[in-house]
């Protein structure tokens, strides 16, 4: 193995998407703070965000806060904790004002305020009708966030290490004092020393076969913390995006239904007005996907096929033009549709990790239900569970979460940092990730990654996806130990440090592996149904068993422990969902 190198940072922040570049740029401001990232910072997934970000700022109606908490509270099929979500709502007008003056270029409206667009299950006055409450920037409003806090972060001198892959943390008696990274393009093995460590690693949506995430969201800093003997929350819980491309799983943003565009299958028929007839296709995402895949069960998808159309035809073109030109270049280019004439041929895909990392309200990673803190590890972004989304998240909130909770974590590891020493580093931190390094490159099986890889995808999208029982958990829950069983069993052909995409690849497998189980564990476990997680076997919320988050450790000897965490309510006692 190729030398060693240290650094020592107050601060080590992994992830550079906006959870990441927003706590460091917190950070960086105050403190000497690095950014490791795989991927260049400005090509993290957040950049691919689409629609838009909420405020109920009411610029184009009378918009509040309390109605963004109801939303997201219901949302959230009541899984969602209710003083986390207040923190979200109550603050984002101003994580919104602070992105402005920072420099984003949001849309506007006529007299010059940020403009504000439709949502799905975001409504005026506790479901009356929808609100315009998601802020963008035509399409691209992932892209210009990210970008714009990017420069903030050069600004403010934020060290940045790109296409260093985190490979593990550095863990001791609870106190985290860094992480061990591997620099992708030169080859070595690097060691971070830091007071506080912030994760932003991501989601994980290349554990399954349709997806709109990009290669790279393998879910490492689950892994990591996993590795570490800590357990995650609420990994049952995978978001379904309705609007996914055809075969692609590439997003189409709800942000096109904002824009009024339809949802029809093969009789032409809108038929959302059979499950959510007040909201139709502006209904919560869950409900919306259920719908669409339950129309391709029966039998009316395009040709009967496994597709429906989202239908844009009526949008004026300017409009599209405007507000939704990437949307017409995906289609075109992906699809060969051409959407001002043409219906979008589309199918759910899996789009967002509700569970992660357990984090309290300030970030803090924690290990147990009682919430015990690690010292100096936070977590934020899509990686984290605070919860703000519970069983479903709905659209626009994530950007914010990203944002919001990007910047708590900076502030919380600030504070926290005027009384965090340093503390000394183990004997030899490379251990923490060269066994498994060596091992890969050494290790001489039969198997191959990508093929091992292939199976998991594709049974997880056939068998823990929008519609789940029984049967095919414990079908695919067994499968995963086998696929588990096959990894032991790999070997790579390239066995140098440098760019070797073959043991990248390999060390995501092995996290994707680890934590699906975890999630399939999770779905058998919970036997109601709740948000984005349905079972076909018992298709009622259980708000007597269930009313509660799931904490999952994966044992060293093998399977699945459990414990559970009681749901924060404040305002809102649990309802019937009707839209
Ligand atoms: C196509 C698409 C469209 C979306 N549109 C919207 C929208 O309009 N509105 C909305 O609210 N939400 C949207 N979302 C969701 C939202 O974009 C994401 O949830 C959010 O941006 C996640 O931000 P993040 O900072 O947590 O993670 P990411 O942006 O995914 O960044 C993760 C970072 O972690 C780094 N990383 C991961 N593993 C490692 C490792 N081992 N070592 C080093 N670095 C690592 C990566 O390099 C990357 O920099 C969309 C998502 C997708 C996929």
């Amino acid at each position: 193995m190729a030398d060693v190198m240290l650094h020592k940072f107050d601060a080590v922040v992994i992830g550079s998407g906006l959870a990441g570049l927003r706590a460091a740029l917190e950070l960086s401001r105050r403190y000497n703070t690095a950014c490791i990232s795989k991927v260049f910072p400005t090509r993290s997934h957040s950049g691919a965000a689409q629609g838009g970000i909420a405020a109920s700022l009411g610029n184009l109606d009378d918009d509040h806060w309390e109605y963004h908490m109801f939303d997201t509270v219901k949302g959230s099929d009541y899984l969602g904790d209710q003083d986390a979500i207040e923190i979200l709502v109550r603050e984002a007008p101003d994580v919104v004002y602070d992105l402005e003056h920072l420099g984003v270029p949001f849309s506007r409206t006529s007299n010059g305020r940020i403009a504000q667009r439709m949502f799905g299950g975001h409504t005026l006055n506790h479901g009356e009708k929808p609100a315009l409450r998601a802020c963008y920037s035509m399409d691209y409003t992932g892209h210009v966030l990210l970008h714009t806090l990017y420069e903030q972060c050069i600004k403010h001198h934020t060290r940045f290490f790109s296409e260093f892959q985190a490979l593990a943390l550095i863990i001791e008696d609870d106190i985290c004092k860094g992480c061990v990274a591997w620099d992708i393009h030169s080859g070595g093995l690097h060691i971070f020393h830091s007071r506080v460590l912030v994760m932003g690693t991501g989601g994980y949506g290349r554990a399954y076969k349709i997806t709109s995430n990009a290669h790279a969201n393998t879910g490492d800093g689950l892994g990591l913390v996993m590795q570490q003997g800590l357990p995650l929350q609420d990994m049952e819980f995978v978001q379904f995006h309705p609007t996914g491309l055809w075969k692609q799983g590439i997003l189409v943003t709800e942000g096109a239904r904002g824009e009024g565009a339809y949802i029809k299958n093969r009789h032409g028929e809108r038929f959302m007005s059979k499950y959510t007839p007040k909201l139709m296709e502006l209904a919560p995402r869950d409900m919306v996907s259920r719908s669409i895949q339950q129309e391709i069960d029966e039998g009316n998808g395009i040709d009967g096929l496994d597709y429906v159309h989202l239908d844009l035809t009526h949008i004026p073109k300017a409009t599209i033009i405007e507000r939704l030109p990437q949307i017409h270049d995906l289609a075109f280019n992906f699809a060969g549709v051409d959407c001002f004439t043409q219906p979008i041929p589309i199918q759910p895909t899996a789009h967002y990790s509700m569970g992660g990392i357990p984090v309290d309200n300030d970030c803090h990673v924690v290990k147990n239900a009682k919430k015990v803190t690690i010292q100096g590890l936070y977590a934020a972004g899509e990686c984290s569970c605070v919860s703000v989304h519970g069983a479903n998240r709905l659209g626009t909130n994530s950007l914010l979460d990203a944002v919001l909770f990007g910047r708590r974590a900076g502030r919380s590891a600030l504070a926290d940092l005027s009384s965090i020493e340093w503390n000394d580093l183990p004997d030899d931190p490379r251990r923490f990730a060269q066994a498994e390094v060596d091992w890969i490159l050494n290790n001489r099986g039969d198997q191959r990654v990508a093929y091992i890889k292939h199976d998991l995808q594709e049974s997880m999208t056939k068998r823990c996806g929008v519609f789940r029982t029984a049967k095919d958990l414990t079908d695919q829950l067994t499968f995963v130990r086998e696929l588990q069983a096959r990894f032991k069993n790999i070997k790579i052909d390239d066995k140098g440090m440098i760019f070797n995409t073959d043991l990248m690849e390999a060390i995501e497998l092995g996290h994707l592996l680890k934590f699906a189980e975890l999630i399939v564990a999770g779905a058998l476990g919970r036997e109601e149904s709740r948000g984005a997680h349905y079972r076909k076997d018992f298709p009622k919320r259980d708000d007597a068993n269930w009313l509660k988050h799931t904490l999952a450790w994966r044992k060293p000897e093998g399977g699945v422990e459990f414990d559970w965490r009681p749901v924060v309510i404040t305002k809102y006692e649990p309802k019937e969902r009707v839209y």
